[in-house]
């Protein structure tokens, strides 16, 4: 994909054109010896396409997410970003979290480096880009996300909805073929979210493949091509946005959006 480094369009041209980039086939993973966490889950994501993941607490969000890029080892199944297999093969892992952005929860911000430093860190080291092309593609990327201005500041000094901005431009400065967010709006203020999904929303509409991990139900109904429902490990849903939250079919994700909706 072209990747716009301008201002972030507002019109959607986020084709999906059936290439796949994510493909994980009957992933299995345990922790430890007796704890079976995914059971078998199976996902396609086409390129431009944004999938969000839903599912009660403790069901295996966060452990399938951070298998897509390697953060996770599984025992079972397996998974493919854009052709590249992610085994035990450290070098294969390093070429995938290379293609992969991953947004947290906790931002994950290095807190004794400046927002830029921040950005440009992965960049310099990991793809051998020259300091000042990194810090030109670091300022349009801050721009992007509105936080041009505080550049020179350190984390610490920033807002949480400041900071997961941040967090998402230091993702995207590696230039990946998809972006991966673990309820990146969890652990901020109510009036923060906005800001944080807005961004989120210009990346969907500029054609970036997204798997997000969240609870927004009005960003799911509205950015989403698909939601996919995890409980207990297993994949029980994976269909459209009005599918799931108007004509859900198993009754475990009926409980779960009259608790949510
Ligand atoms: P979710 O993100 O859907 O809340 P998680 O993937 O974080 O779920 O966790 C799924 C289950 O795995 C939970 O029961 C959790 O307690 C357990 N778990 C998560 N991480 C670990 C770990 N490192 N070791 C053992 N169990 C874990
Ligand atoms: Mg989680």
């Amino acid at each position: 994909m072209a990747y716009p480094h301008s201002e972030i369009s507002s019109s959607n041209i986020a084709s999906t054109d059936l290439k796949p980039i994510v493909i994980a086939r009957n992933v299995e993973k345990w922790y430890g010896n007796n704890f079976h966490v995914l059971k078998g889950v199976s996902l396609t994501v086409n390129r431009g396409e944004v999938v969000v993941l839903m599912g009660p607490s403790g069901s295996g969000k966060s452990t399938f997410i951070r298998t897509l890029n390697g953060l996770e080892p599984y025992q079972k199944g397996s998974i493919e970003i854009d052709g590249t297999k992610i085994s035990h093969n450290l070098k294969n892992i390093e070429i995938v979290r290379r293609e992969v952005g991953m947004v947290f929860q906790q931002f994950n911000l290095f807190p004794h480096l400046t927002v830029l430093k921040n950005v440009t860190l992965a960049p310099i080291h990991l793809r051998g880009m020259t300091k000042s092309k990194a810090e030109e593609m670091a300022m349009q990327l801050l721009e992007r996300v509105g936080i041009d201005h505080q550049a020179n500041k350190y984390p610490g000094q920033l807002s949480g909805g400041q900071q997961q901005r941040v967090a998402i431009a230091r993702a995207l400065a590696m230039k990946p073929k998809v972006m991966l967010f673990d309820e990146p709006t969890s652990a901020l203020d109510p009036e923060m979210v906005q800001e944080v999904l807005q961004v989120m929303r210009s990346l969907a509409n500029s054609g970036m493949t997204m798997v997000c991990v969240t609870h927004e139900v009005g960003f799911a109904r509205e950015v989403a091509d698909r939601v996919i429902f995890l409980a207990d490990g297993y994949l029980i849903e994976d269909t459209t946005p009005s599918e799931f939250f108007n004509n859900p079919k198993e009754e475990r994700t009926k409980k779960f959006l009259s608790q949510i909706l």
